[in-house]
């Protein structure tokens, strides 16, 4: 494979770069791919110290380039109100030197309060992306257990869209597929960029099984996420003009996958 025919996929397929200011983070979601990378693949954090999230202080003064497309921010952690000092600084200083900036987050409401408020001015740079993976609390819990749940995501989402900016929904990875589409309905109407949906990636590699719970929920998981499956999926939405169908399940329905990072499409 050439360099020009590299796989675009993840957070490749949103943005040319992404930007973080901090390590770990407390929403510890089982199937997190940066929890993966610290704790399990190169073994920088034990698996206790993943939530504590650690703010890096010189990412604080650091001083961006314009970037030549979207930036995201961040990739490996996410804005929880422990940090949130930090994440509005680094966003200040990736907003003054002119970049467009793809917010993504699993929304705590006061997070994105503040956000709205202090960049109110630089609306036109920033696009939100709520991660919002199923409606039921139960499944969030036990996926997600330190992220805000269903009502204070919806919420979150539909404050920054009233307030004028624009917003987007990521279902990836969908813990609910075989409901995506009542999900879908009911966040169309504060969504007026986006809705990706993706599948849970590389399953035997990420996802942390030290429960019993999450081994048993990971098979219903699994077989709403079947080719069968995402095939039906794909054939109820597809009308849809605000969705957006992540690498995972383009290959499955046919779908050309992105030749170039950070296109959005
Ligand atoms: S919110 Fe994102 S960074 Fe935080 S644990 Fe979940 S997947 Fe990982």
């Amino acid at each position: 494979m050439t360099a020009r025919q590299q796989k675009i996929s993840g957070t490749r397929e949103w943005a040319v770069a992404g930007v973080n200011c901090a390590t770990g983070c407390p929403h510890d979601c089982r199937y997190c791919y940066a929890r993966y990378d610290k704790v399990v693949r190169k073994a920088e954090l034990k698996e206790s110290e993943w939530q504590l999230c650690k703010i890096h202080p010189e990412e604080l003064n650091r001083q961006f380039p314009l970037f030549p497309g979207t930036v995201m921010f961040p990739t490996e952690h996410d804005i929880h109100p422990q940090i949130l000092d930090a994440c509005l600084t680094v966003l200040k200083n990736l907003l003054a030197a002119g970049n467009r900036v793809l917010v993504v987050t699993k929304p705590h409401l006061a997070c994105v309060r503040e956000m709205c408020r202090e960049f109110g001015d630089r609306q036109e740079q920033i696009l939100f992306r709520f991660t919002i993976t199923a409606r039921d609390n139960t499944i969030l819990r036990l996926w997600e257990p330190g992220a805000p749940g269903y009502e204070e995501r919806l919420a979150a989402l539909r404050y920054a869209f009233e307030e004028g900016f624009a917003t987007s929904v990521s279902v990836e990875p969908m813990l609910e597929a075989e409901f995506v589409h009542i999900l879908v309905n009911e966040l169309m109407p504060y969504v007026n960029h986006s809705i990706w949906l993706g599948k849970m990636n590389k399953i035997e590699e990420r996802v942390s099984c030290h429960f019993p719970e999450i081994t048993k929920d990971l098979k219903r998981i699994q077989s709403f996420q079947s080719d069968e499956m995402i095939r039906i999926i794909y054939k109820r939405l597809a009308h849809n003009k605000l969705l957006r169908w992540k690498e995972s399940i383009k290959k499955v329905v046919g779908i050309p996958q992105a030749q170039q990072p950070g296109l959005d499409i």
